[in-house]
C-alpha cells in the first residue's frame, strides 16, 4: 500500500466512509482497508458516526463535530470551512431574498432568488420573447 493510499483511507474513515467505499475507490480489497484500519485505530469511526444525529458532520469537509451539551450545534468545524461553504452556496444565504414574479412570456408563476427584476421563468422564454416582434 502506498503512503497516498494510507492517507486516503485515514481521511475517508474520519469522514465516516465505509470500508467497501474506500476499497472501491482505491481499487484494493475491503480486507486490506479493514486490516489497515484495525492496525491504525480507525475501525470504529464509521460506527461512531452511524450513532450520531444527522447534521453533526461539518457541512463542508465532513469532519465529525464535537457537540457540547446545552450549546448550539455547530455546523462547521472551522471558520474556513464555513466561509468556503457559504461561498459555494450563495442561494442558501439569500433564502429571504425570494421575489415572486410572473413570467413575461408564458405567464408562469415563478420565484426569483436575489434578483427582483427578473422577468422570465427560463432562458427559453427569454429567448422567445426577444425573437418575437
Ligand atoms: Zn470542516
Ligand atoms: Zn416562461
Amino acid at each position: 500500500m502506498t503512503n497516498q493510499q494510507k492517507e486516503t483511507i485515514t481521511q475517508m474513515r474520519s469522514m465516516g466512509h465505509s470500508y467497501t467505499k474506500i476499497a472501491t475507490l482505491l481499487g484494493t480489497s475491503e480486507n486490506t482497508v479493514k486490516s489497515f484500519c484495525r492496525r491504525n485505530n480507525l475501525s470504529g469511526v464509521g460506527m461512531v458516526i452511524a450513532n450520531q444525529a444527522p447534521g453533526i458532520l461539518c457541512r463542508q469537509c465532513g469532519v465529525l463535530l464535537t457537540h457540547t451539551a446545552g450549546a448550539k450545534q455547530k455546523r462547521f468545524c472551522s471558520v474556513k470551512c464555513r466561509m468556503t461553504w457559504w461561498n459555494a452556496h450563495p442561494e442558501a444565504l439569500n433564502r429571504k431574498a425570494l421575489y415572486p414574479f410572473t413570467c413575461a412570456h408564458c405567464g408562469a408563476a415563478c420565484e426569483s432568488y436575489g434578483n427582483k427584476n427578473r422577468k422570465y421563468c427560463s432562458r427559453a422564454c427569454y429567448g422567445k420573447s426577444k425573437a418575437a416582434p
